[in-house]
């Protein structure tokens, strides 16, 4: 039987630019400029960068003013779009949705899961609850086991195991060192790679 067809899609560095990246640009915090891309360790990297808001007394209001201003990576829309007409289509992130709302926003809300932030009465983001331990993989299992054939593109080490547990996975815009050290998942560099190497799968 001929199965319908589900695309997992990681967030930042695949439709959208790294908000964090983004934000030490901003606020001209070097440190926050670390991500997925070189820690491998999600929970440390998080705690890390709640450190530093602290330090600097920045708040939620000051992050999202930051989102606000970003937009999707150029393309991004035109190629959820079509992505959208041909598949079901599902944003996994670890990011949070305090974060993401106002990029999705530009995304036209597509289903999204990510975690949430737990912030204080005075914006203060006092801490960050992940749904589960290793989301994006688990979200794969449970699509496949409604009798998707499912597909899965993502840029860093925490879309590896999503990669691997889907039907076809493939690295978008990857850091050098990532292909190197997962050389099973095939490397696209533009919208229009990804697209042919997604419908290649799919047939
Ligand atoms: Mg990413």
């Amino acid at each position: 039987m001929h199965k319908p067809v589900a695309v997992c899609l990681d967030l930042e560095g695949v439709l959208v630019p790294e908000i964090w990246i983004n934000v030490a640009a901003t606020t001209g915090i070097d440190d926050l400029k670390i991500t997925t891309r070189e820690m491998p360790d999600y929970d440390k990297l998080m705690r890390q960068r709640l450190d530093i808001l602290d330090q600097h007394a920045l708040k939620i209001g000051d992050i999202q003013a930051v989102i606000e201003k970003m937009g999707p990576l150029q393309g991004a829309t035109d190629f959820l779009a079509w992505l959208r007409e041909r598949y079901q289509v599902i944003i996994l992130s670890d990011t949070f949705y305090q974060f993401a709302q106002p990029l999705m926003r530009q995304l036209g809300f597509p289903t999204l899961l990510c975690n949430e932030l737990e912030v204080g009465g005075n914006g203060r983001i006092v801490n960050y609850h992940m749904r589960m331990q290793d989301p994006k993989r688990h979200a794969v299992v449970a699509i496949k086991s409604l009798n998707f054939f499912t597909m899965a593109a993502g840029d860093s080490y925490n879309d590896t195991a999503m990669l691997g547990e889907a039907d076809a996975g493939f690295f978008f815009r990857p850091p050098d060192h990532l292909p190197k050290e997962f050389p099973r998942f095939p490397v696209t560099q533009n919208y229009g790679e990804l697209q042919e190497r997604l419908v290649q799968a799919a047939m």
